[in-house]
């Protein structure tokens, strides 16, 4: 077998750069707690996402998660089950209860033409995915919100460095949550943000993450431990400054991909947004079993015996997974529930070489029965 192509693969600096940057850590021996990394790495965020406010987190999870406390929400929250599961996870760890709405069968997000029939007198916010990095009707949902007087809470996980007329993507919405794990288009090994445009709602970001400790002798709210560490922010200092290198390089694997793919019968690619720059962050693509000749699925094994890891993704809906079945429906969603059915993201890392693209994109014509 030839060598094995993976869905992803992060992005490193140099290993002298890293050591380079930690080296001050060393030397003052402040590992955590808001140091001088963390705080760097905070100014220099806030530039590359052109936001005003922005505060680290241990993960992107814990941001979505403290994000709906810090908001002090109850009862019923609007999102999709076309998602990774830690988006309603956020939303049922707050004792909050998900109601999930059908995703747009071309963009992947949130289909606002249903929203408005799931809100309740219950409903307290909508919390949509940017998917794939394709962006959600960011002003369709604003219009929604203001009329209902509900908060929204962007999950941000997947669009990294992506601008929507001009405008960094973490300004739409009450609060936006990147993810920085390790797969995504910009990481601190394990990390998150989360951006919000009220400073009563900062400060409260910035105290929960850390127990609820005001100051020394105040804590008036309660929190977990989600600090950034001092080498994890040092990550993301040297990751940043290559980031936007890496998103072309992504580019240039997707142009690929879309050049083998194009024009073959029962498959569809992702459409390009206007007016959104993009970052590449996965090439997802979905399989009409008739019409292409193999099934989702039968292309996932026929690619993995060539080597080449092809992932699911997101698969099942969340509202098919067991810790949700018994409190929705997927056939509720049905377009979610085929499109999970349908999806496979390929690989996509910006070291991704064009040979290994067409490798890809062989292994997977060659799948068809
Ligand atoms: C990665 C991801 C998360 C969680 O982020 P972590 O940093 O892994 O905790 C949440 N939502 C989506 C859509 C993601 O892809």
């Amino acid at each position: 077998m030839s060598r094995e192509i993976f869905v992803t693969r992060s992005s490193m600096p140099e290993f002298e750069e890293y050591t380079e940057e930690i080296r001050s850590v060393f030397e003052s021996r402040w590992l955590s707690n808001m140091g001088a990394k963390h705080m760097e790495l905070i100014r220099r965020l806030k530039e590359f996402l052109q936001v005003e406010r922005l505060d680290l987190f241990t993960n992107g999870h814990m941001a979505l998660e403290l994000s709906l406390a810090a908001l002090g929400l109850k009862g019923e929250v609007i999102t999709t089950p076309f998602t990774f599961i830690s988006t309603v996870h956020a939303i049922s760890r707050n004792g909050l209860k998900p109601v999930f709405c059908d995703i747009d069968p071309e963009t992947y997000t949130m289909d606002v033409k249903q929203i408005e029939s799931l809100i309740t007198e219950n409903t307290c916010a909508i919390m949509p995915v940017h998917v794939y990095g394709n962006i959600c009707d960011v002003e369709a949902i604003e219009t929604i919100a203001k009329k209902h007087h509900l908060k929204v809470i962007y999950d941000a996980a997947h669009a990294f460095g992506v601008t929507y007329k001009g405008t960094g993507i973490g300004n739409f919405g009450d609060i936006s949550c990147f993810s920085f794990h390790a797969t995504k288009v910009f990481h601190t090994i394990e990390g998150g943000a989360a951006v919000c445009h009220d400073d009563a709602v900062a400060q409260r970001l910035w105290e929960m993450k850390d127990f609820g400790i005001h100051d020394e002798e105040t804590i008036d709210l309660i929190g977990p431990n989600a600090k950034m560490n001092e080498f994890c922010a040092a990550m993301g200092l040297c990751n940043l400054r290559h980031v936007e290198g890496e998103i072309a390089k992504r580019g240039r694997a997707a142009a690929r991909y879309r050049k083998n793919l194009s024009d073959v019968k029962g498959l569809t690619l992702n459409r390009i947004q206007p007016e959104v720059k993009p970052n590449y962050a996965y090439f997802p693509v979905r399989i009409e079993a008739e019409e292409f000749g193999a099934s989702r699925d039968e292309v996932v094994s026929k690619l993995k015996e060539q080597g080449i890891y092809a992932r699911k993704y997101f698969y099942p809906a969340v509202n098919a997974c067991g810790c949700y079945r018994d409190t929705c429906n997927p056939d509720d969603t049905p377009v979610a529930k085929r499109y999970s059915e349908q999806v496979i993201t390929l690989p996509m890392y910006a070291d991704l070489a064009e040979a290994d693209v067409d490798r890809v994109c062989e292994a997977l014509l060659e799948s068809r029965r």
